[in-house]
Formats: structure tokens, C-alpha cells, sequence
């Protein structure tokens, strides 16, 4: 499987709305690979409104979110920066939280990651998260990673592994997860991706609430 999920339309520089609605006609499989038609779309305010409208909403078979530089959210403050995501999670039907860990704002890990899991929304092992670790940037740090993973881990769910290729080289990159699985006490057994079945039977039932 592989989700193809280009930035969304308010971010500098990012995919227009045509890209991603004409989606609907990109092949849905490619030599036995499952393709979804995504987008890693940008919260844009304190009410958690993303980049996308509902049509475009519905033409998706998979959307992460995320607060990101370059689009037009405007820092709020530790509080709301949290409350903006939180009520993002309440709003739309969201598969994923793109690398929660990632200090590009600063939020509550801990809220936000719990409210992920309570809006059934997965947690996502971003492979980039894992390179700047593992070069010591200071926008990741492993605490940070131990925690989401904990939140996960308490709340009986299973992270999601994907590997934020934006280079052909990097997709399906992973080879840092073995290292940091055993770093932030998980198993293959806490990661989705290995269970294809119950991922798919995830998406499809978020796709459902569209
Ligand atoms: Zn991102």
C-alpha cells in the first residue's frame, strides 16, 4: 500500500485543490499495490479548520493533519495551538496525525496525542521524525517520541509507520525503526502496517463518516 499525500493547497509552494480532487481518477491499484489519494492537510486556525472543503474531503481516501510553517496558521500559544488541533480531531474525519512529535509549534504532547486516540486517529512513526533524531536536530528529541508512543501503547492502539517520502529514494524508507522500536519500547506488534487487513478496515470505516 502506498498513500500518496502531497502537502495541502494553503501551504507556500504546496499542490492546488485540482490536485487533489482530480484524485478520484488516479488507478486505485498498481501491480497488486494498493494506491490511496491523499493529503497532509494544514490546520489553519484556533477552530482547527483544515485546507480542505468537504467536497475535497470526500474525494480522499487518506488524510493526515498537522500545523506547519509556510501556511497561513498564526502561532496562538501553547493553549491554543493545543486547542486548535483538538478541535481539528472533533471536526473531520482524520486518519492520521502527521508527526506529532515535530516541534515546528509548541503544543500539550500529551493532550493532543490523547485527544488523536479518542478521535480514534492514528499517531504517526514518521521515518524524517526518526532521521533528525538521529542527527540530533533540535526539532525532535526522543522523549518526545517515548511519550506519543506511551499514549499509544495505553490506549490500545497502534502507531502508523510511513516514511513522509517527498524524494522517490525515501519512500518506503525505513531504515531507522528497528533502531528506535526497541529505543521507545515497541514491537512490530504496536504498528499497523503490519496488519494490512485491520488497515485497511481502519480507513474504511473513517471513509464512511465522510
Ligand atoms: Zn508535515
Amino acid at each position: 500500500m502506498i498513500a500518496i499525500t502531497d502537502h495541502g493547497p494553503s501551504m507556500i509552494g504546496s499542490a492546488c485543490k485540482i490536485h487533489f480532487a482530480v484524485g478520484k481518477r488516479a488507478p486505485k491499484d498498481h501491480k497488486g499495490m494498493k494506491i490511496l489519494w491523499g493529503c497532509e492537510a494544514n490546520i489553519l486556525n484556533a477552530k482547527g479548520d483544515i485546507d480542505l472543503d468537504e467536497q475535497l474531503i470526500k474525494k480522499l481516501d487518506f488524510i493526515l493533519v498537522g500545523i506547519h510553517k509556510k501556511t497561513p496558521f498564526k502561532n496562538l500559544g501553547k493553549t491554543k495551538n493545543t486547542k486548535a488541533l483538538i478541535n481539528c480531531f472533533k471536526k473531520y474525519p482524520i486518519h492520521a496525525f502527521a508527526h506529532p512529535t515535530t516541534f515546528y509549534f509548541e503544543y500539550d504532547l500529551k493532550k493532543v496525542c490523547q485527544a488523536a486516540c479518542d478521535n480514534n486517529i492514528l499517531l504517526e512513526l514518521n521515518s524524517a521524525s526518526l532521521n533528525r533524531l538521529d542527527t540530533n536536530h533540535p526539532k525532535e528529541n526522543l522523549e518526545r517520541l517515548k511519550t506519543m508512543a506511551n499514549i499509544a501503547k495505553k490506549n490500545n492502539k497502534k502507531l502508523i509507520v510511513n516514511s513522509d517520502a517527498h524524494f522517490l529514494n525515501e519512500i518506503g524508507d525505513d531504515k531507522l525503526l528497528k533502531k528506535y522500536m526497541k529505543l521507545l519500547n515497541i514491537t512490530k506488534k504496536d504498528i499497523i502496517n503490519n496488519y494490512p487487513k485491520e488497515l485497511d478496515k481502519f480507513i474504511e470505516e473513517k471513509n464512511k463518516l465522510n
